[in-house]
């Protein structure tokens, strides 16, 4: 029998999706009213433990409005990773903002030491506000993002942001269910923590809604505010009242109908992908050449997605190809952002970690629908090809 392929990462809608879908399609609410969408919203506030959630278009959409929320706006800088997607730090310059780009540590994560040194060392903070030497300009917010389901070491890291005033944003698009098991946010959900966090539920994303994003926030005010934003900030539905500029970011009924489906089964998603990587873990120990990523030892992880590090110095791009010849699909890691061609010019600090880990990572796949047999063969044909 021919083997099928076995893609990175894709969606898994078996559940009652369909369904959903179907009765929003049947009953015509398709667009941005519609009973799903509140359903959804309640449904993923209840999962994480906050009060309300808003649900949008994307992920980047929610970053949108959280930053605009935060008061970060034209001339201001954020502090942000360079090791991420990014649709995570293009937000910052749809505010008129600049990225000041940090390292990553060992869990591929922010690195708060690397953030606290930089503001020691290269920031003045007077009259409650932070200011960078360099730019003269006002640091308003970190935004730190939960790499494949890992969490940020938000301890830290919110100690750093009390202590200097800045907003923190928490791209949790990746780690939706991760959440502390220890230390003082033990129980709390990615998201929950920072000022706004963001949810997105893109195809390959542990749950799916097509597109679509949610964001926390946890003043109520912001989070009413980012709502009238995201529906073209209307004060009088009828006579077309605007109080503010507002966007068309309003998550569909389609889409969230799809999400109330998909959430059902998110346990589900998060065990089998538990029990592949431990099987992934399991049959690569023996093998030198390689390392699976650990998560971090006091949480609970999403296992969103798994990478594998590779010691000495890999052809990467070679052996991706080999894989697809064997029909699995694999990818580095992003290119870091403080290199692409919008952001050459940018601030970065002392990028060292993941200057190496760009050239090391290598994800494989990790769907919630890739079966046992499918996880020994790609560990055979990674141990046989590398
Ligand atoms: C997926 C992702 C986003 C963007 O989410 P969309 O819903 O695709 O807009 C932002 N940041 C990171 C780190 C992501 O992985």
């Amino acid at each position: 029998m021919e083997r099928k392929f076995i893609p990175l990462s894709v969606p898994n809608i078996k559940g009652n999706e369909l369904e959903y879908v179907t009765e929003a399609v049947k009953d015509e609410w398709v667009s941005t009213g519609g009973s799903y969408i509140e359903t959804f919203e309640k449904n993923v506030a209840e999962y994480v433990h906050v009060e309300k959630t808003v649900a949008v278009q994307s992920g980047t959409a929610g970053l949108h409005l959280a930053l605009i929320q935060s008061g970060v706006g034209l001339g201001d800088e954020v502090i942000t990773a360079t090791l991420t997607f990014i649709a995570a730090v293009n937000p910052i310059r749809y505010v008129g903002a600049e990225p000041i780009f940090m390292d990553c540590d060992d869990t591929l994560c922010l690195d708060p030491i690397k953030v606290e040194q930089f503001i020691e060392e290269e920031c003045t903070f007077e009259e409650g506000k932070l200011i960078n030497n360099r730019s003269k300009k006002h640091i308003k917010a970190i935004l730190g993002v939960h790499v494949f389901g890992n969490l940020l070491d938000m301890e830290k890291l919110m100690n750093i942001a009390n202590k200097y005033n800045l907003k923190f944003i928490e791209d949790a698009t990746e780690a939706l269910g991760s959440y502390y098991t220890n230390g003082s946010y033990k129980g709390q959900f990615a998201g929950t923590i920072g000022d706004f966090g963001v949810f997105s539920f893109n195809g390959n994303k542990i749950m799916t809604t097509g597109g679509g994003g949610m964001i926390l926030a946890k003043n109520k005010e912001d989070l009413d505010y980012v709502r009238y934003l995201s529906t073209q900030a209307k004060d009088d539905t009828l006579n077309f009242i605007h109080g503010d500029v507002g966007y068309n970011y309003r998550m569909t009924n389609l889409q969230a109908a799809l999400g109330v489906g998909q959430l059902e089964r998110l346990e589900d998603f998060i065990a089998t992908k538990k029990a592949n990587y431990h099987l992934y873990k399991e049959l690569l120990e023996s093998n030198e050449k390689v390392e699976l990523m650990e998560f971090k030892q006091n949480i609970r992880p999403n296992y969103w997605f798994y990478a594998l590090n590779i010691k000495g110095n890999p052809d990467i791009q070679l052996f991706i190809h080999k894989l697809q010849a064997e029909k699995i699909q694999t990818r580095p890691i992003w290119g870091l952002i403080h290199e692409q061609k919008p952001y050459k010019k940018s601030q970065s600090y002392k990028i060292e970690k993941a200057d190496y880990y760009v050239n090391h990572i290598l994800n494989i796949p990790c769907s919630s629908n890739l079966t046992q047999e499918e996880v020994c063969y790609v560990s055979e044909c990674v141990k046989e090809l590398l």
